[in-house]
């Protein structure tokens, strides 16, 4: 299931100039909205947006598909898996 883009909107709106809250530890400013396909919504600065999407395109590359630990859905792309919105 994908969030549609209002309430899209409406996360972009909520968490506008907000910190990265990737793991709760970073302080720079968020500038991704990163949607893992309507399981969870988190935002994060470019540098961790960027390694958390090379981490799934490494989980992908070497097993060909990679598991949500939310959901337990099997997704075999990366824009399945995540997809990155700019603030
Ligand atoms: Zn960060
Ligand atoms: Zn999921």
């Amino acid at each position: 299931m994908t969030a549609n883009s209002d309430q899209l909107a409406d996360v972009i709106a909520l968490h506008a100039s907000s910190r990265c809250r990737h793991q709760g530890r970073c302080h720079r400013s968020a500038v991704w909205l990163v949607d893992a396909h309507g399981c969870e919504n988190r935002l994060m600065c470019d540098e961790h947006r960027t390694g958390y999407e090379r981490h799934v395109r490494r989980v992908l590359a070497v097993n060909g598909k990679t598991m949500c630990t939310l959901c337990g859905r099997t997704f075999v792309d990366m824009p399945s898996v995540v997809q990155a919105v700019a603030l």
